[in-house]
């Protein structure tokens, strides 16, 4: 295969976050006829929070904005969601992108052109990707491993700056378990500068929402902050930190994010294609998610270049994918040994809430360095 025979390629992506349009960016480029849909019934422009870490030249090169005058001023570091998505989202034609629709089956997913039933009509694809992510409802058609927890969940909280000083950083081991919160500033695609900070916390299975359509649209509990929370903050990082989240609850947003991972053992089958968090989930902390998926995306897009046939290629994406994969999977589980380490016993944040003098873990609590 190569860019002639991608030509006119029908290919179908499901979900139209980050990997999604990275891979029907660089597909559309190749010649393909690329649609994707969307479960949301709109854009993501204006929503979401920050990613800390964000490979600006594979942005760029998947945009195919490769002159330094073509392209679009993208920060280094602090990245807004919205602008992100909506950079990619400006490289297609217009209409590539159908919203509001939930692709819930594959029609004849073993033969070399399955069926998607969108709006009540059935249309074939020579190509599928389930790029939807941590809840991903394509991956069944290739692997039956699903994502398991972390043991710990990410706290995020969202603040415009003015007049809000932080956000304070902190680490506090206790009993062998680190808690860590740090953050950074960033500017929304409105022109507002906002704090983007987060609090990784040991937390059971059973107080964390399962993997989200989108994990950084979506997460639990955001409107519901627990009574303990801010306690628990002043209880682990001071004063200053418990004003800081404080703050983000009454003047913007905390939200939950429980922190899922998973490597599939394979991403293709026939003619049905993983990507993304359907692929692969790490740990935020690892600052890694959405770079592998944009990775993924331009695997795909040489393996069909190089290739002979789509067989060759999607097999060679397979190998690369799953390799990738696991290596961002290994990463995660080194960030869980400090943050849910598999000695200690799950503790549930709430329980440090009561009243530290008198609790067992404060006592043995060692600060390394909070601010
Ligand atoms: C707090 C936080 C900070 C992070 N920071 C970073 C960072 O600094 N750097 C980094 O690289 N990564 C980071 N990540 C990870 C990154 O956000 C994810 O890896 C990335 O969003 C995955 O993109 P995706 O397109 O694969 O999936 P998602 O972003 O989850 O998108 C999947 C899409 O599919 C749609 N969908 C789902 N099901 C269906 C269906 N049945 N039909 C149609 N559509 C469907 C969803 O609505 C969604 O829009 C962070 C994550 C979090 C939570």
């Amino acid at each position: 295969m190569n860019k002639e025979h991608a030509t006119g390629l029908r290919v179908a992506i499901v979900g139209a976050s980050l990997g999604g349009l990275s891979v029907a960016n660089v597909l559309h480029r190749l010649g393909a006829r690329v649609e994707v849909f969307e479960y949301f019934p709109h854009g993501f422009h204006d929503r979401g929070g920050a990613l800390g870490a964000v490979d600006t030249d594979l942005l760029h090169q998947i945009r195919g904005n490769t002159g330094p005058t073509s392209r679009r001023p993208i920060r280094s570091h602090g990245h807004f969601y919205g602008d992100l998505w909506q950079y990619l989202m400006d490289g297609l034609p217009e209409d590539t992108v159908r919203f509001g629709i939930d692709v819930q089956e594959i029609i004849e997913p073993t033969s070399e052109t399955p069926r998607i039933d969108s709006a009540g009509e059935q249309r074939s694809f020579d190509l599928v990707i389930g790029a939807d992510g941590g809840k991903s409802t394509i991956r069944h058609y290739v692997t039956n491993e699903v994502p398991q927890y972390s043991g710990y969940n990410l706290w995020r909280g969202l603040v415009p700056v003015d007049g809000i000083p932080g956000p304070p950083s902190g680490t506090r081991t206790i009993n062998g378990v680190r808690y860590e919160t740090l953050g950074f500033p960033f500017v929304t695609g409105r022109g507002i500068t906002m704090w983007n900070c987060g609090i990784y916390m040991m937390t059971p299975e059973s107080e964390v929402a399962p993997p989200t359509r989108n994990r950084q649209v979506t997460s639990s509990k955001t409107d519901e902050l627990p009574d303990w929370f801010i306690p628990v903050v002043r209880a682990l990082f001071g004063n200053r930190n418990a004003a800081f989240w404080e703050a983000c609850a009454a003047h913007g947003k905390v939200s939950a994010h429980g922190v899922w991972e998973f490597a599939a053992d394979v991403v293709v089958n026939n003619r049905i294609v993983l990507l993304g968090d359907a692929a692969h989930m790490a740990s935020p902390r690892t600052g890694a998610g959405a770079y592998t998926a944009m990775v993924d995306a331009v695997t795909l897009a040489i393996a069909l270049q190089q290739h002979d046939t789509i067989g060759q290629a999607l097999r060679f994406y397979n190998d690369d994918t799953v390799e990738r994969g696991l290596l961002l999977w290994k990463r995660s589980r080194r960030a869980a040994t400090y943050f849910a380490p598999k000695t200690s016993p799950v503790v549930s944040p709430a329980e440090l809430a009561i009243s530290p003098s008198e609790r067992l873990p404060f006592p043995t609590i060692n600060q390394e360095g909070a601010s």
